[in-house]
């Protein structure tokens, strides 16, 4: 069924709830309407030493379209204005085209550490002599994933200092495969540790996922930067060299990533994956070639007057294993996305990462990020000091002619008012 997204921002939480039911089951409904998230019993079964659970505000970006396909995407975040910016971004770009991906590979990657190798070089030989039989001995490590059309692909060695580090690609399929790794690796030191006369130091897996990497890309048309068509081409410069500035200074180049994480982290985040892992493997990857940078691109294509982006990334997502199959609302939300593969969803997430990029820096290159922000804190800061949503809505004109927007200037703000009644 064909959503109306019109007014959606407008609406109750309920009023939205009824508005993308045809998404979810008769059973995801009534956990939403319910506000059950995730039961005691459950929680206990996840992390240890649990007391209770706790609490994010549960989104949903609607109408991204990737590869010829929309997608409703589930985000889970306490900050204000990442989903309006990531819907907005989502909206300019499905008219422009929407975004193309491109998966690149699918594989993890661990490590053997060895060191107090008498030569290394003769190590390196012993072990690419070993290849089939150590890979075979991954495979024995883990068989079930064989059957699911994974299970390792590759064994390599580099030496780095005083280590000779044995590397260990495998096909995941469906999983992240932290755990599916670690054991193939475990299994395989011991052998490693046979055959070179060598030791192990650790084996573990890499969250620096080279072999996981996702490319999402769209292009944006000018007049989608600004009715004035000259101001639009400003912009779109402006669009290029803050590219280039977050690929020059480490300081702008941190933010502008943590700015492609707000989106990155809250799809994540809601999919019941591992963002720790999706962190480690963007930053790592952001320091290629020596210097921290910016991890996406924005190029002004002049003759077909669009500005064009570009990310790429790590994205080893899952879509089993882990707490996914444990936590009900992350169900809801593998569901609100209509199931989708660890592959779709890798892509859907670059997308996303890219669509917060677009947001925000077309809000740095021309009002400011704080016109846009402005609103939501000062709404943020009444609701802090105890404003009702009615009172909240009275207030917040008031508190944005403010000179000092603080707690203390809404405090006084929501004293005045009661008196007033
Ligand atoms: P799991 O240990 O949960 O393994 C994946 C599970 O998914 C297996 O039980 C597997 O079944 C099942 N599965 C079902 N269908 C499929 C399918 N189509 N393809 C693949 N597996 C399938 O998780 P991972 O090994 O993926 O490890 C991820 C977890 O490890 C996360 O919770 C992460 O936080 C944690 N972790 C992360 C580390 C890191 O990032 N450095 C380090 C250590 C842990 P079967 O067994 O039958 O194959």
């Amino acid at each position: 069924m064909k959503i109306n997204w019109t007014g959606f921002s407008k609406k109750t939480p309920l009023e939205r709830q009824k508005l993308i039911s045809s998404l979810l089951t008769e059973e995801k409904q009534t956990l939403l309407r319910d506000n059950k998230q995730l039961a005691l019993k459950t929680a206990d079964q996840m992390a240890e030493h649990v007391l209770g659970t706790f609490s994010l505000p549960f989104s949903i970006a609607p109408d991204f379209l990737i590869d010829n396909k929309i997608y409703h995407v589930p985000m889970v975040t306490e900050e204000p204005s990442v989903v309006a910016a990531a819907s907005f971004a989502a909206k300019l770009i499905k008219r422009s085209g929407g975004f193309t991906t491109t998966i690149h590979n699918r594989l993890m990657i661990g490590q053997v550490a060895l060191y107090d190798l008498k030569d290394k070089k003769i190590a390196e030989q012993i072990i690419s002599s070993h290849k089939e039989q150590l890979l075979s001995h991954a495979n024995e490590a883990h068989p079930s994933i064989l059957k699911r059309g994974g299970g390792a692909r590759n064994i390599w060695t580099e030496e780095k200092e005083e280590f000779l580090i044995v590397y260990l690609s495998v096909d995941t399929q469906e999983a992240m495969g932290a755990n599916m790794l670690n054991t193939m690796l475990e299994a395989i030191a011991p052998i490693l540790e046979e055959i070179t006369a060598g030791k192990s130091l650790m084996a573990i897996l890499s969250n620096y996922a080279t072999e996981s990497l996702v490319t999402a890309e769209c292009s944006v048309d000018l007049r989608f930067l600004s009715r004035n068509i000259e101001e639009a081409q400003q912009l779109a410069q402006k669009m290029e060299l803050a590219t280039h500035l977050a690929q020059v200074d480490t300081y702008r180049a941190a933010t502008h990533n943590k700015g492609i994480f707000n989106g990155i982290d809250a799809v994540v985040l809601a999919t019941g994956n591992d963002w720790r892992a999706i962190e480690a493997a963007g930053h790592s990857y952001a320091t290629q070639g020596g210097l921290y940078r910016g991890l996406s691109n924005w190029f002004y294509d002049r003759k077909k007057q669009q500005v064009h982006g570009k990310l790429t990334l790590p994205m080893p997502i899952a879509t089993k294993g882990g707490s996914i199959g444990l936590n009900p609302t992350v169900q809801l939300a593998h569901e609100l996305l209509n199931s989708p593969s660890a592959k779709e969803l890798a892509s859907v997430i670059v997308s996303v990462g890219l669509a917060q990029n677009f947001a925000a820096l077309k809000a740095l290159i021309g009002t400011g990020i704080q016109e846009g922000h402005m609103k939501l804190q000062a709404k943020s800061l009444l609701l802090l000091v105890g404003a009702t949503e009615k009172e909240a809505t009275i207030l917040l004109p008031r508190l944005l002619k403010e000179k000092h927007r603080n707690q203390e200037t809404a405090q006084e703000l929501l004293i005045d008012l009661r008196n007033q009644k």
